[in-house]
């Protein structure tokens, strides 16, 4: 995987705040970086910087000028000859809508003719060229870069729907000519914008419609976010709101909390009654076999999520929890084989439902951990011994219920107190106490065991 980092936008407020564009711009690249880091996005292979690379820009340049579809101009700059193209230009939009020039290019032979280097202009940064001094256009940038790293043909080349034209045309033309091959990219993937909900435009920087990765995360973990965008296709525009983002959240502590009793059922905590095993492994091979055919359908994770959460919807149902004592057959192997497979499937998409991940190395935490353990523990013996029907008979009886009530008191007023800190307590029957954890800063419920 490729990145591309977006040095031009920073030059020009470089200058205005009087830093030098290099560190401005490996200021941004380091907070870029940690947020996507906190997304739980996985760095690229490569990261690749315009000014790292102008030499080879440059050659890549006289590249196109030397295969006859490009032209310098006594200006100083160069621009690709859409003419020299026909019609092989604008086959990612069908047809290529207008001129996409720059203002104030006079001195290019056709309206629709882009910039491949660009003369200098007073206070701008500027690299010297064959051309005189200037700088890359921006289209060029990706093509030359993309090449140095993945040669002459590209499978998969992602961006977002406003990059379709001009700029993705343009990187295949400048491609296709320099490589003189027939197609340079296999794939197109183009992704919908966030939207915030009630707005026309997408987030961005320049409308000042936007909230930062850092303040979401203050209130929502990025599984959150990841579930919500899985939510909808990768194409479509998204609407960023707090009650979409609440249903996501509600719908990852159902995933949690499915698991979190499927769990419990295999290691006997949870009793239930005989579950239709051979139904529930039916449902597991279908839902794997339409999962595959969902994504293998241009990444359709809403129909994949949907097809999941309908597993999990007939998982929970054979899941009801009896009050009577156990004794009855048993299936952990097909809920054991659920469990794996939905943990699998969030795994590879970066959405984590183990419960380890609140210890997370984190000494103190484990620590806390193995004390709410034992306090749980401690508190179920208490409150098997309030439960237990007395020996005695008539008034006798009713003086002992009496008397232990208070005990019975203390352990749900325990229970309240600890949820104030986050912690919740789940009596599952006379006999099984479980608890799980109510993370602080994220609001988002992690079990515990
Ligand atoms: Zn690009």
């Amino acid at each position: 995987v490729l990145v591309r980092v977006r040095e031009g936008d920073d030059l020009g407020v470089a200058g205005q705040m009087r830093v030098s564009p290099a560190s401005l711009a490996s200021l941004y690249e380091e907070d870029f970086k940690q947020d996507m880091a906190a997304l739980k996005v996985l760095p690229p292979t490569v990261y690749l910087r315009v000014t790292e690379n102008i030499p080879q820009i440059i050659s890549f340049i006289e590249g196109i000028i030397a295969r006859g579809y490009a032209y310098p101009t006594v200006k100083g700059n160069v621009y690709f000859d859409l003419q020299s193209r026909g019609d092989k230009y604008g086959r990612l939009v069908g047809v290529a809508p207008g001129p996409a020039g720059e203002p104030g290019d006079s001195d290019k032979r056709h309206a629709s003719d882009f910039a491949l280097w660009k003369a200098a202009k007073p206070q701008e940064v500027f690299w010297a060229s064959p051309w005189g001094n200037g700088r890359p256009g921006w289209h060029i940038e990706c093509s030359a870069m993309a090449s140095m790293v993945f040669g002459g043909q590209l499978d998969i080349h992602s961006g977002g729907m406003d990059l379709v034209f001009p700029h993705h045309e343009n990187e295949i033309a400048q491609c296709e000519v320099f490589h003189q091959c027939e197609q340079w990219g296999n794939y197109f993937l183009h992704s919908g914008h966030l939207h915030i909900k009630g707005k026309e435009e997408k987030m961005s920087k320049s409308l000042k419609n936007y909230i930062t990765i850092k303040d979401f995360l203050q209130t929502f973990s990025p599984e959150v976010f990841r579930l919500f965008c899985m939510c909808s296709s990768y194409r479509s525009a998204i609407d960023y709101c707090d009650s979409t983002m609440l249903e996501a959240r509600q719908l990852l502590l159902g995933l949690a909390s499915f698991v979190e009793d499927a769990r419990a059922y295999v290691k006997g905590q949870l009793i239930c009654d005989p579950v239709k095993e051979d139904m529930l492994w039916e449902r597991l091979t279908s839902t794997k076999e339409a999962v595959k055919a969902a994504l293998a359908d241009d990444f359709d994770t809403p129909r994949a999520i949907g097809t999941i959460l309908d597993l999990v919807h007939h998982g929970n149902r054979q899941l009801r929890a009896v009050t009577k004592e156990p004794g009855g057959p048993r299936s952990p192997a097909v809920f054991g084989a659920i469990v794996s497979y939905i943990e699998q499937f969030f795994e590879t998409v970066g959405i984590s439902l183990v419960k380890q991940q609140c210890i997370s190395g984190d000494s103190s935490v484990a620590t806390l951990h193995s004390v709410v353990d034992e306090l749980v523990r401690f508190r179920l013996k208490v409150r098997q011994y309030a439960l237990t029907t007395p020996e005695a008979a008539g008034d006798a009886r009713r003086q002992l219920l009496l008397e232990r009530r208070p005990l019975l008191e203390a352990c749900d007023a325990l229970r309240q107190d600890l949820a104030t800190h986050g912690i919740s307590i789940k009596d599952r029957s006379s006999t099984i106490s479980t608890w799980e954890l109510l993370d602080p800063r994220t609001k988002h419920q992690k079990p515990g065991s």
